[in-house]
C-alpha cells in the first residue's frame, strides 16, 4: 500500500484523480508520509528557509460582503478603523529594522479614489522610511488595472488575492450574487495583476461548507495552470457572526481541515517547487503549532503579525484568531528560537522573491 504511496509521490505531476486520491490520504502513516515528501521537496528546491512578511492589517473596512469573513461589511457589530500614518510607520520601521525584509499590507475592500491614494500614499512613505529596503506584498482585494498600475508604480512588488474556491458554484455560495462579488472578476483581476508586473499570488480556503476533494484537487490544477508566484491558503474557520455560521454543523472536524490544510501545502510544494507558500494564520488557530506543521510539510512563508494590538480584535476574520493580545514587537530573536526549533533558517534582511517568479521572468 505504501510503496504504491511512494511511487506515486515520486512524480513531479498529478493528474486531478491522482490528487483526489492523495488528499483522501488516512490520518497517520499515509498523511506523514505526504507531509514528509512536501518537506523534502522544499528542502532540495527553495530550501529549509523561511522568509517573514510582517503582517500590517491597515484598515478593516470593507465594501463587500463575503459570507465567510468576520469584517464583512455588512457586520455592524464590527468596530471599524484605519490605521494612522504613525501607526503604519512604525510597524514598517519595526520590521526593517527587525530585517523582516519585506511587508505585507492587507486590508477590506474598497474601490474608492481616496482609499487608492491612501494606500499609494503609504507605499511611498513606507519606502523612503525604510531606505527602499523592504518589499511590500498588497492584499486590498479587486481594484482597476489604473489602480493596480500606480500601486505598483508606488512600490509594490507582490499582491494576494485568492480566488477562495475555483468552483464557480461554490464560489456563489459563499458570496453574494451580485457585480460586487463576481467570480469572472476575480479571476480577471488575476491577470490584471499579471499584466501590471505583480508577483502573483492567490489561494483558497479549505473545508469549505459542501467542498469536495475534486474542488481541493482543481484548485491546486489551477495554481499551477495560472502559474502563480505564490500562495497562501489554509482552513476555513467559522465566525459568529456571519450568514455561514449556521453551516458550521456541517463542517469537516476541525481537526480534517488542518490536515488537508497540511495535505495541500505539500501537494502544492510537489506540483510548483519553486513557488511561495505562506504557512496561513488560520493553521495557528486550529492548532498552537500549526505555522511549524506548515513549514514542515512545504511552506516557506510566514507573517508576524505587526498590527497594533488594540485593533488587532477588530480584525477578526474568523473566530478564535490567534495572538490577539501578543505585543506587536515580535522580535526576530524569539522567531529565530521557533523555526531552528523545526530545523529550519530564517532568511533575515531579504526580498524573499518567489524562484518561481524569478525563472518566469528571466525567460
Ligand atoms: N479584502 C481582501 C480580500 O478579500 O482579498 C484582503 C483581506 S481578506 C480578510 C484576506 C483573506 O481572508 C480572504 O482572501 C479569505 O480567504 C480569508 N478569510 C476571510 N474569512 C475567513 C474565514 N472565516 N476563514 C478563513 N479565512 C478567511
Ligand atoms: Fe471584505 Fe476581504 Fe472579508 Fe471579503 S474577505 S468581506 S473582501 S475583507
Amino acid at each position: 500500500m505504501n510503496a504504491a504511496l511512494i511511487q506515486l509521490l515520486s512524480k513531479t505531476a498529478h493528474s486531478r484523480e491522482e490528487l483526489i486520491r492523495l488528499l483522501s490520504a488516512e490520518p497517520g502513516n499515509e498523511t506523514d508520509i505526504i507531509l514528509q515528501k512536501g518537506l523534502e521537496v522544499k528542502a532540495a528546491h527553495p530550501g529549509r528557509k523561511v522568509y517573514l512578511r510582517g503582517l500590517i492589517e491597515l484598515s478593516n473596512r470593507c465594501a463587500k460582503n463575503c459570507y465567510y469573513c468576520g469584517i464583512r461589511g455588512g457586520n455592524r457589530k464590527v468596530e471599524r478603523y484605519t490605521l494612522s500614518d504613525r501607526e503604519v510607520l512604525n510597524a514598517a520601521g519595526f520590521a526593517w529594522h527587525e530585517g523582516f525584509g519585506s511587508l505585507v499590507i492587507q486590508t477590506g475592500e474598497r474601490k474608492s479614489k481616496a482609499f487608492s491614494l491612501h494606500i499609494e500614499r503609504m507605499l511611498k512613505a513606507i519606502h523612503q522610511a525604510t531606505n527602499n529596503e523592504l518589499t511590500i506584498t498588497l492584499s486590498c482585494g479587486e481594484q482597476s488595472a489604473e489602480t493596480y498600475r500606480r500601486w505598483r508604480e508606488a512600490g509594490a512588488h507582490r499582491y494576494l488575492l485568492r480566488i477562495e474556491t475555483t468552483n464557480r458554484e461554490l464560489f456563489y455560495q459563499i458570496h453574494p450574487r451580485n457585480r460586487n462579488h463576481d467570480f469572472d472578476i476575480r479571476l480577471q483581476s488575476l491577470d490584471l495583476l499579471r499584466q501590471e508586473g505583480y508577483q502573483v499570488g492567490t489561494g483558497v480556503m479549505i473545508g469549505l461548507p459542501g467542498q469536495t476533494l475534486a474542488d481541493l484537487a482543481d484548485d491546486l490544477l489551477f495554481f499551477k495552470s495560472q502559474d502563480i508566484d505564490m500562495v497562501g491558503m489554509g482552513p476555513y474557520i467559522e465566525h459568529v457572526d456571519t450568514p455561514m455560521y449556521p453551516l458550521r454543523t456541517k463542517l469537516w472536524p476541525a481537526a480534517e481541515r488542518f490536515q488537508r490544510g497540511l495535505l495541500m501545502i505539500a501537494l502544492l510544494r510537489l506540483q510548483m517547487p519553486w513557488i511561495n507558500i505562506a504557512a496561513s494564520t488560520a493553521l495557528e488557530t486550529l492548532d498552537p503549532l500549526g505555522r511549524q506543521k506548515g513549514i514542515l510539510a512545504g511552506a516557506n512563508v510566514v507573517m508576524p503579525n505587526l498590527t497594533p494590538v488594540v485593533d488587532r480584535k477588530k480584525y477578526q476574520l474568523y473566530d478564535n484568531k490567534p495572538n490577539l493580545d501578543k505585543d506587536a514587537s515580535l522580535s526576530t530573536v524569539t522567531l529565530n528560537k521557533v523555526i531552528s526549533a523545526i530545523g529550519e533558517t530564517i532568511n533575515l534582511h531579504q526580498a524573499g522573491d518567489s524562484l518561481h517568479f524569478l525563472n518566469r521572468t528571466r525567460k
